[in-house]
C-alpha cells in the first residue's frame, strides 16, 4: 500500500503563481525518493503540501491514514508526529543544547520525562553525537548541526522523513556523512523523500528519481540519474 498518494494536486499561491499543475504520485512505505528539478520548479511546494505546511488548492493528498487535504485541525499533531522534516539550514533552537533541541520534539507531543531521558541519548548515539549532548548549536560544525536536526526529526519514530536540500550548506565530506545516515535510517524502514540539487549524490547512491519541472512531474525513474547539468 502507498504511504503517500497525490492525485491531481494543484497549488496556486495567488492568481499569478501556480507552483504545481496537477501532480499524481504514489510512494510506498520504505522507498527512498529524490525530488529533483530546476529552481522554482515546485519541489519545496510539493514537500510543504505533504506535511501540511501549505494547503493544496485542489486535488487529494494522503499520507498513511491521514487525508491531508481534508485534515481536521485536531489531527494535525498526529500527522506531524508521523513525519520528520530536515531543512537545508538545520533550524535548531540556538539557546537550547543538543539534548534540549531533540528533547523538545518529544515534549511537544507530550512524551513523559522518563521516556525522553532514555530516548534522546539513544538517537544522539545513532547520529554519532552523544558526546555533544550538552553543547549548543553554535559550538558545532554544519555537519554536526545537521545530524542533530536529523536526530530531532527521527526521535519520535516517524514513518516518513522529508529532507529539503539537507546537504545544501555542507561540504562534500559532511554531505556524504549525512547521506550515510539517511541511508541507514531508510534501511531501518523509514520512507525518505529528499529534494536535492546534488547530482553526485543522486548519481552515486541510486534511488528512485522524481523530476519536477514547471509544476509537473516530468520523469519518474527507478534508480534514476540526476539528469541535469550542475
Ligand atoms: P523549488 O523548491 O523547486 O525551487 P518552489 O516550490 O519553491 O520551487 O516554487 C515554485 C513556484 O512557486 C515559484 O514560482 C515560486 O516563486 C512560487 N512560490 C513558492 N512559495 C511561494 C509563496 N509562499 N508565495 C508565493 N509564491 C511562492
Amino acid at each position: 500500500m502507498a504511504l503517500i498518494e497525490l492525485r491531481d494536486v494543484i497549488k496556486k499561491y495567488h492568481r499569478s503563481t501556480t507552483a504545481l499543475r496537477g501532480v499524481d504520485l504514489d510512494v510506498n512505505q520504505g522507498e527512498f525518493v529524490y525530488i529533483v528539478g530546476p529552481s522554482g520548479a515546485g519541489k519545496s511546494s510539493f514537500i510543504k503540501l505533504i506535511y501540511h505546511e501549505e494547503k493544496a488548492t485542489s486535488g487529494r493528498i494522503k499520507v498513511g491514514e491521514f487525508d491531508v487535504t481534508n485534515l481536521k485541525p485536531k489531527h494535525l499533531p498526529y500527522l506531524r508526529r508521523s513525519i520528520g522534516v530536515v531543512f537545508q539550514d538545520y533550524k535548531l533552537l540556538p539557546r537550547k543544547t543538543v539534548f534540549e533541541n531533540v528533547a523538545y520534539a518529544m515534549e511537544v507531543i507530550g512524551e513523559r520525562r522518563k521516556t525522553i531521558k532514555k530516548r534522546v541519548p539513544e538517537v544522539l548515539e545513532l547520529v554519532g553525537l552523544k558526546h555533544k549532548m550538552r553543547a549548543f548549536p553554535d559550538q558545532l560544525s554544519g555537519g554536526e548541526q545537521q545530524r542533530v536536526a536529523i536526530a530531532r526529526a527521527i526521535v519520535n519514530n516517524p514513518k516518513l522523513l522529508i529532507a529539503d536540500e539537507p546537504t545544501g550548506n555542507l561540504d562534500p565530506d559532511n554531505s556524504w556523512e549525512i547521506m550515510k545516515l539517511l541511508e541507514r535510517i531508510n534501511m531501518q524502514g523509514t520512507t525518505i523523500l529528499m529534494a536535492t540539487h546534488n547530482s553526485q549524490i543522486v548519481n552515486t547512491l541510486r534511488h528512485r528519481v522524481v523530476a519536477i519541472e514547471n509544476g509537473r512531474v516530468v520523469r519518474d525513474q527507478e534508480k534514476g540519474d540526476y539528469g541535469y547539468d550542475d
